[in-house]
């Protein structure tokens, strides 16, 4: 399934909102910046990213951004031993 938008799809909030902390994860945005929430697509009915509005109440959770702060740290070590 496409969506007109040519964004990447996911079913539901919750996986959307999944990726999007496993992202934010990987990549060093600033706070604010990069995608930041998850949306219902009006065209395709399925869920996207997006980097406009408020943050996702999750993403200020103090649990989530420990595992953000984890996974940043493990994926450092992850691609220091590799190379
Ligand atoms: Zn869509």
């Amino acid at each position: 399934m496409k969506c007109s938008t040519g964004k990447r799809i996911y079913d539901t909030e919750r996986e959307a909102i999944d990726a999007l902390i496993d992202l934010r994860a990987r990549n060093n945005y600033r706070k604010g910046s990069g995608p930041i929430n998850v949306y219902q697509c009006e065209d395709c009915g399925q869920w996207h990213f997006t980097s406009k509005g408020p943050e996702h109440e999750l993403l200020g959770l103090e649990t989530v951004q420990k595992k953000i702060a984890d996974d940043r740290e493990a994926l450092y070590w992850e691609r220091k031993l590799r190379f």
